[in-house]
Parts: C-alpha cells; sequence; structure tokens
C-alpha cells in the first residue's frame, strides 16, 4: 500500500472536517457553509451546514465563460443511427427551456418528477432542469416494468412525468409510453402531467388528453427562457434513486446537493483523474446511480464532456465502445464487468484495430471483477484496470485506487483499498470485533458516513437506521451487506452478499421482489428464489414454484407452458432483467420446521455445492425435489 495514498487517507478519517473543507473547494458556493459536518443525531450525517450551492450551477453555469464552446455532452445511438452533441452553452439553454417548461407546470422546489426515459439527451436535460430549481428527479431505469414503476410513483408521489415514446435496445424496441400508461392505472398517486418526448419510434401511442403534454411543443414555448439557479442548503434533497433489498419494497435512497458535488467532484479529481476539457465515456444507464454519477454529474461538474450511449457492446461489431474512444478521444472510461466477459467472447482485434492513445483508464464496478476477466482486459487494453466497489447508497466509491493521488499496484480481483472519508472496517458477523488478516467478514463503515453518501430513506427516517445500521448488537456501524476479506498487504476483495439480494449483470435485484413477481400468477401457490452463478452474468435467478394443482404440471408440455407464462408474469411485474434463467415445478419446498425457506441450501444445491447442515429440514423429500428438479438442467 502506497505511503502518499495512506497519508491522504488518513488525513481524510483524522481530520474529516479540514480535509472535507479543502475538498470543497472544488465546486462553487453561492453561500459557505457554517459548519463541515453536523453529526449531532446519530447516524444522520449533515455536510457544509448552512452552505448554499447548486448541483446544476456546478455542472453546467459555472463552466460558461471559459469552456461555454465545449461539448459538454455528446450523444450516440446505434440503435437509431442518431449523434448530437452539445456545448456547455447549448447544454445551459436547453436545460433552461425544460427548467421553464417545469415550472410552467406548476413544479416548484421540493416537487418529485419521475424521469423515466431512455439514453437520450433530453434526460440529461430534465435531470438537470430539476436540480437548477430545487425538484428533486427519480429516475426511473427503463427496464423496469409498470408494476415496478408504480411502485416507485406511490413512494415519491410525484407532481410530473417526464419520459418518451420509446427507447431501443439490441435493436427491438421497449415501448416506454406504453408501460407508463400502465403503471398511472396502477398506481395510487399518480401525477397530474406527464411530458413526452416523441421520438417517432411509437406510430400508435394513445395520449391522454388534459394529462399528456408534448416535450417538443412545450420546448418551443420556452425557446428563450433563462430561468436562475435556485441556491439550496447543502442538505436539501437532490434526488431520490429506488434500490432493491431483502424486502419486497425498493428503497427510495436520497442524496443531498452540497455533500454530493463535493463527493463527485473529489472523486472526478483523485480517483478518476478526469481533467477538464477531456472526455469521460461511462457506459451505465442514467437509470442506475452509476449514470447519475458519472454519466451526468461527474464528468459534468470536472468541466469534462460526457458521452451517453444508446446501444449495446457488440452492435454493429465488439469493436464499437473502443471505436467511441477513438473518435471522442475519450480518456477515462467506466463500465461493468459483465460487459466486459461479453467483449472477452470476441476477438481483441476488434480492440486493437482503433486508436486508444487518448484512454488513460479504465474503472470498473457493479459486481465482482473476476480475476481472469480483470487480466484479460488490461492485457488487451495496455492501460490499468482498476476495480472499484460501491452501492446505490454511497453513490460514488468505497473501495478503489485512487491513482491521481499515488498510482498503487493493481491486484487483480481486488478493488483495492477504503476510498478517502470512508472509516471502513471489516466486522465479524457473531460480535462485531475487528477480523483479522484474510478472514471473511462484513464490510461496514464506522459512521458518520462521508458526503455523497445517501442521508436517509426516502420518507423513512426509521428504515434508514433499521436497515442500515442495525445489522450488529450495540454497535451503530453502517452495514454494506456485502463479504470481504482483507489480504496481508491490505488489498481488499469483495466475496458477495449477506443477504437474499442478487447481483444480475451489476444491477441489484431483491430474491423477495422477484418471489412477489412469481406468486402473482395464479397457478404458483408460493415459491423460492436463488441466485446462481452465471458466466457472462455473474449471477443469475432461479426459481422453484409450487402450483396449486398438480395437474398442470403433470406433462413436459404442461411444464413448459407454465415455465413461459410464469415468466411473463415477471416480465410484467417487474422487467425482463428479473427473468429467472429457469422455474422448476415442485409440490414443496424445502424449509425449517419453523417455516422459514432453506434457500442456501437450495442455491448450494443449483451450484453443485454440499447444501450444508440440513438437521433443521422439516421434510427431506423437499430436497429431492430439488435435486430431481435440477437434473432436468438449470
Ligand atoms: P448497486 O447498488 O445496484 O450498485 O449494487 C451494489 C452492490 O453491487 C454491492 O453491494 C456489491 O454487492 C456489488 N458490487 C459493486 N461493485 C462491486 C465490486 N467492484 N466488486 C464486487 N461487488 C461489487
Amino acid at each position: 500500500m502506497g505511503t502518499k495514498y495512506r497519508a491522504f487517507y488518513e488525513r481524510s478519517i483524522k481530520d474529516p472536517d479540514g480535509f472535507w473543507a479543502e475538498q470543497a473547494k472544488l465546486v462553487d458556493w453561492a453561500k459557505p457553509f457554517a459548519k463541515v459536518l453536523d453529526y449531532s443525531r446519530p447516524p444522520f450525517a449533515r455536510w457544509f451546514v448552512g452552505g448554499e450551492t447548486n448541483l446544476c450551477h456546478n455542472a453546467v453555469d459555472r463552466h460558461l465563460a471559459g469552456r461555454g464552446a465545449q461539448k459538454a455532452l455528446v450523444y450516440l445511438s446505434t440503435e437509431v443511427n442518431e449523434e448530437r452533441s452539445f456545448t456547455f452553452a447549448e447544454l445551459h439553454a436547453e436545460v433552461q427551456r425544460v427548467a421553464a417548461m417545469m415550472l410552467s407546470l406548476g413544479v416548484r422546489k421540493g416537487d418529485r418528477v419521475i424521469v423515466y426515459m431512455p439514453m437520450i439527451p433530453e434526460a440529461c436535460f430534465t435531470i438537470l432542469a430539476c436540480a437548477r430549481i430545487g425538484a428533486i428527479h427519480s429516475v426511473v431505469f427503463g427496464g423496469f416494468a409498470a408494476n415496478s414503476l408504480a411502485a416507485r410513483i406511490d413512494d415519491a408521489r410525484p407532481k410530473l412525468m417526464v419520459t418518451a415514446d420509446g427507447g431501443m435496445r439490441a435493436g427491438k424496441s421497449i415501448l416506454y409510453k406504453h408501460l407508463v400508461d400502465e403503471s398511472l392505472r396502477l398506481a395510487k398517486h399518480p401525477p397530474e402531467k406527464v411530458v413526452i418526448f416523441d421520438r417517432g419510434l411509437d406510430k400508435n401511442m394513445a395520449r391522454t388528453a388534459g394529462r399528456d403534454l408534448d416535450y417538443a411543443e412545450l420546448r418551443a414555448r420556452h425557446m428563450d427562457a433563462q430561468v436562475p439557479v435556485t441556491w439550496l442548503e447543502a442538505n436539501e434533497p437532490s434526488y431520490i434513486l429506488y434500490t432493491s433489498g431483502t424486502t419486497g419494497k425498493p428503497k427510495g435512497v436520497q442524496r443531498d446537493v452540497g455533500g454530493y458535488a463535493v463527493a463527485l467532484a473529489a472523486s472526478m479529481k483523485h480517483i478518476y483523474c478526469g481533467e477538464p476539457g477531456e472526455t469521460m465515456f461511462t457506459t451505465s444507464d442514467i437509470g442506475w446511480v452509476v449514470g447519475h454519477s458519472y454519466i451526468v454529474y461527474g464528468p459534468l461538474i470536472a468541466g469534462m464532456t460526457t458521452i451517453m450511449y444508446e446501444g449495446v457492446p457488440i452492435r454493429p461489431d465488439p469493436g464499437i465502445w473502443w471505436k467511441i474512444v477513438q473518435d471522442h478521444k475519450a480518456s477515462v472510461m467506466f463500465s461493468a464487468p459483465t460487459a466486459i466477459r461479453v467483449l472477452k467472447k470476441s476477438d481483441v482485434s476488434y480492440m486493437r484495430k482503433h486508436d486508444l492513445a487518448s484512454l488513460k483508464h479504465l474503472f470498473l464496478a457493479g459486481e465482482p471483477l473476476d480475476e481472469p476477466t480483470h487480466r484479460w482486459i488490461m492485457d488487451a487494453l495496455g492501460r490499468p484496470v482498476y476495480d472499484h466497489y460501491w452501492q446505490t447508497e454511497t453513490g460514488w466509491p468505497m473501495l478503489t485506487a485512487v491513482p491521481g493521488i499515488e498510482k498503487t499496484e493493481i491486484k487483480f480481483g481486488s478493488p483495492s483499498f477504503p476510498a478517502f472519508g470512508y472509516d471502513l472496517r471489516l466486522l465479524r458477523e457473531a460480535d462485531a470485533a475487528e477480523a483479522g488478516v484474510d478472514e471473511k467478514a462484513v464490510v461496514a463503515v464506522v459512521p458518520p458516513l462521508p458526503p455523497g453518501c445517501l442521508s436517509t430513506v426516502w420518507g423513512d427516517d426509521e428504515r434508514f437506521v433499521d436497515t442500515y445500521f442495525s445489522s450488529f448488537r450495540d454497535k451503530l456501524v453502517y452495514s454494506s451487506f456485502d463479504w470481504g476479506i482483507r489480504d496481508k498487504d491490505g488489498y481488499y476483495f469483495i466475496l458477495g452478499r449477506t443477504d437474499d439480494v442478487i447481483n444480475t449483470a451489476g444491477h441489484r435485484l431483491g430474491t423477495r421482489e422477484i418471489e412477489e413477481a412469481v406468486s402473482m400468477h395464479p397457478a404458483i401457490a408460493e415459491c423460492a428464489v436463488v441466485g446462481v452463478s452465471d458466466q457472462v452474468k455473474g449471477q443469475m435467478p432461479l426459481a422453484f414454484a409450487v402450483v396449486k394443482d398438480p395437474a398442470r404440471i403433470s406433462t413436459p408440455d404442461g411444464r413448459a407452458a407454465l415455465e413461459k407464462e410464469v415468466m411473463k408474469t415477471v416480465d410484467d411485474a417487474i422487467g425482463a432483467i428479473a427473468r429467472p434463467r429457469r422455474i422448476h415445478f415442485v409440490t414443496l419446498l424445502p424449509k425449517t420446521r419453523s417455516g422459514k425457506t432453506l434457500r442456501r441450501s437450495i442455491q448450494a444445491l443449483a451450484e453443485g455445492r454440499d447444501p450444508g447442515d440440513l438437521t433443521t429440514i422439516e421434510d427431506p423429500g423437499a430436497l429431492e425435489q430439488i435435486k430431481t428438479a435440477l437434473g432436468g438442467g438449470q
């Protein structure tokens, strides 16, 4: 572990006030903060108390003077074959138009706006426009189905929703507006108005008079809009982003304004080494936290050009990302291991035929990065590839190398060390004592959480404390719900979740959520969903369902038909991202005598491991059924 890194890190822990006051200079403040940290109500941390700032100002306005003519946003779509780019001055104008249209629709500071949009520039304008006027955006990933969208609407109670007619993925269209209509029928607290950006992808799009409004029409009315930024106290909410947990109900991660701006600016400088005027290419989606932090806010705050890519990594060919790096001289890239595992299947010549001289390094996050994939991509690129680890809740990396401070050696499969500001520990599950070298324990953070992390769960302070700070009796620490180890050199390795959460292709899904979706099918009595390892996606859900009427599955055709129907039920309830790899039908599930489903034993069997201690099982026959079902293939 490097000495410069160590000194930087230790200062952030021992002198957080001094450290963060210094980092806070990386952003503009309309009013200086009176106090760096107020931690009078643990575990709620309030950073930069009394300071006033604005995320949109820092991402856009403050660059106008020196970089007005520099590209701020480049949109590339291999789905609709389109390319558009916007300078900071143009971005400023577009954001003000959207801000003006929102104001004209009655959206005010503190109101929620649901953004359900594909990867198009208008999504970025909408997000920044919310930030500009102090409205709280809640972006919902376009892959989520009507039911999931409705649940988020009811929790956030938005004043407005902004969407598009549709999106495209791998050449297939996804009709967003159609899903929105369905979700608004299901929601108890639908917004009064819906603004639709019409891409011409859904010729039969229905519009509801009085509710549905056209983005282009509204924009035309506000072409010359000048909307000053609304200065916000650093701790006022900037956005809500829902994430899955162990319960069926997703949690609204609430983020602040000042702490988030500072954390992002600091991460751009010290971790990603993104310089003003350079280009960042993050291959995520605006619906995920990575998209919020490192497609929209982070690079723009740093004065960089950000790339929004609508498309998959292998179309028109597996060289497309590298062509983008070449054409736009990207210096920093951010992606996920799943995508690299997909690319690994094709020849490195797709990468090598492009000039990647501009690229300094690639960062990967979202799921465990296996050593072979890490080695492959680092060899292929001939550049440092950094694994780094974080969560929707934290908003920016928790474990990472910090090459802006020191270029420490990379260990394959390791996200290196704790990021500045995180008093990160590995704690034994049983007694919260610190684990020794190479000992598997829970990744935890001693609060206060640093700037940028969630301030609370939207509308539910109690859930914030109960969920994240109650894992250990007598010790108030934030649990990441991940297992980790630290080796003798101080490098960390993440070993997977401690709870029943699955990570599929870098996306977190609660098994409970999927179980509830499977059980929505009228033929299903109950079910168990487990995550099983998958070569490309890391993990995939696998379901075992008990049918109400065994006659339905008495023939192979009957089973196949029901499996298809249940998969469709999951698609409709959550979205295709949650679709189980297989649904096996059984007549009972393995449970303990107290009625708890033995998910870990099922998972072990599905992965070909020993099912472990089965002394508490109610009926061993249930496990036999799981084995038989698996014998038929996963
Ligand atoms: P999400 O909030 O959806 O981004 O998911 C966060 C979860 O993804 C973490 O709690 C980890 O389980 C997993 N994760 C993220 N980054 C990494 C990484 N670099 N290595 C291993 N697991 C990771």
